[in-house]
């Protein structure tokens, strides 16, 4: 069997994969990306709603073949139909086509001197002194990659830090069931808005509709998997059937997918091995977006990756500085997201309908930016039947 040598092995091809990949390949470091599927990007499991600013070290400017829409703002509407627009406080809100966005992002770790390799599986690692020889399998045959650092960025059924000893199975609670359909041949009157139904329509969680343009659009939604009664794709299924917009459109695509919405991982790290994106949790517990988290952590994670190569030590002491350094950028972020994941699902109905119609008195954008509770514990103070919410926002 040959042996191949880089100094890091990157699981996955996905954007926190790529995002490692490229950074490391940039400093110097030799990576090599193991990549299951044929094709990086497919099949798609997400809305497909990005802030570009999550990319300003790609320099990849937003045009129509990786994203079709740019969007502004959010329409929220409650169970009974009251609604409430939220402008966005940045204008860099896009729904990219993720299978040329994923390609997109690979092959700029590729330009920057990364070894992409799809169709290849990793099957595990094994310890050789200071080394690991991570094995993988493509078209059948055995391959193994000797390495000083493993980077498990294996998205939602992460493995590889399970080989290294790290606990990650997920509170079943708090990962979300998600269905989701490209719809074609809509008529839509404003493409620039997303809009997010809330109440029963998707109990405790959420629908969303993300167009990529006037005549197309993503339609999904996600709920607690130890809640559903229904499969998400019959909510999705009642969903479409009482919107009288998607009567006439076709669907294009079907997805479903899991969602983390728990809190991160406490670690991110153990001798030779970094998490990164998804595996490690880093995903928003209120609205489920992860690509950004996983974009910025690869990018951390390979800037200390670079000075444990220096350093010539990939032992935890020296990696989980990666760790200290996310949590002291993120770590009130993901915090306070998920404080909001229990007050919103500790809503009733006619509760929802209440806060959508007096929407204007909340600062949305704080919210969903994670960055406090001011306005919405004065909001919910003010009436009695919602004070109990205010114990989920300290
Ligand atoms: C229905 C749904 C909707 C979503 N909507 C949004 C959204 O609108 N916006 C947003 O920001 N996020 C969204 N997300 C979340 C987002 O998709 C993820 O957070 C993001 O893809 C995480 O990136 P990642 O690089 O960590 O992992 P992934 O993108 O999941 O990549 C992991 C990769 O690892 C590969 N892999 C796994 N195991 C192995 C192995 N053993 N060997 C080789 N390769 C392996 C997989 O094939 C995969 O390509 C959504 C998720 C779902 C399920």
């Amino acid at each position: 069997m040959v042996m191949k040598t880089f100094d890091v092995v990157v699981v996955g091809a996905g954007p926190g994969g790529s995002a490692f990949a490229r950074t490391a390949a940039k400093n110097g470091l030799s990576v090599v990306v193991l990549e299951k599927r044929q094709a990086v990007g497919e099949p798609v499991r997400c809305g497909e709603a990005i802030g570009w600013s999550d990319l300003k070290n790609f320099k990849i400017k937003p045009n129509g073949r990786l994203c079709p829409q740019a969007v502004k703002s959010t329409l929220f509407v409650s169970p009974s139909g009251k609604s409430h627009t939220v402008k966005f406080s940045t204008d860099d809100g896009h729904i990219v086509e993720r299978i040329a966005f994923d390609k997109e992002l690979a092959s700029v770790a590729a330009s920057a001197g990364a070894k992409i390799m799809t169709r290849t599986r990793a099957t595990g690692i094994k310890r050789k002194g200071k080394k690991i020889i991570v094995s993988a399998k493509r078209f059948g045959k055995k391959l193994e990659f000797e390495c000083s650092l493993v980077v498990a960025a294996d998205g939602i059924e992460s493995r590889v830090a399970k080989w290294f000893g790290v606990e990650t199975n997920y509170p079943p609670n708090e990962l979300a069931t998600c269905a989701q359909v490209e719809l074609a041949g809509l008529r839509l009157k404003k493409p620039s808005q997303v809009e997010i139904h809330i109440g029963s329509v998707c109990p405790k969680g959420y629908v969303w509709v993300f167009p990529k343009g006037p005549d197309r659009a993503n339609v999904g939604l996600g709920l607690p998997v130890s809640l559903a009664d229904k499969s998400a794709e019959e909510y999705l299924e009642e969903f479409l059937k009482k919107d009288k917009r998607f009567a006439e459109s076709s669907v294009i695509r079907d997805s479903c997918g899991i969602i983390n919405v728990s809190l991160p991982l406490k670690e991110f790290t153990a001798d030779n091995l970094m998490i990164v994106g998804t595996a490690a949790r880093q995903v928003s517990s209120v609205d489920g977006g992860g690509m950004g988290f996983a974009i910025a952590a690869g990018e951390l994670a390979a800037e200390i990756a670079t000075e444990a190569s220096r350093r010539k030590d990939f032992s935890k002491g020296v990696l989980s500085k990666y760790t200290k350094e996310w949590y002291k950028r993120e770590g009130t972020h993901v915090k306070n997201m998920y404080k909001a994941r229990q007050a919103f699902s500790d809503l009733s109905d006619s509760e929802l309908d209440y806060v959508v119609e007096n929407m204007n008195e909340l600062d949305v954008n704080s919210i969903q930016a994670g960055k406090g509770f001011g306005k919405a514990i004065k909001f919910f103070m003010k009436k009695p039947s919602l004070v109990r919410i205010v114990r989920h926002l300290f």
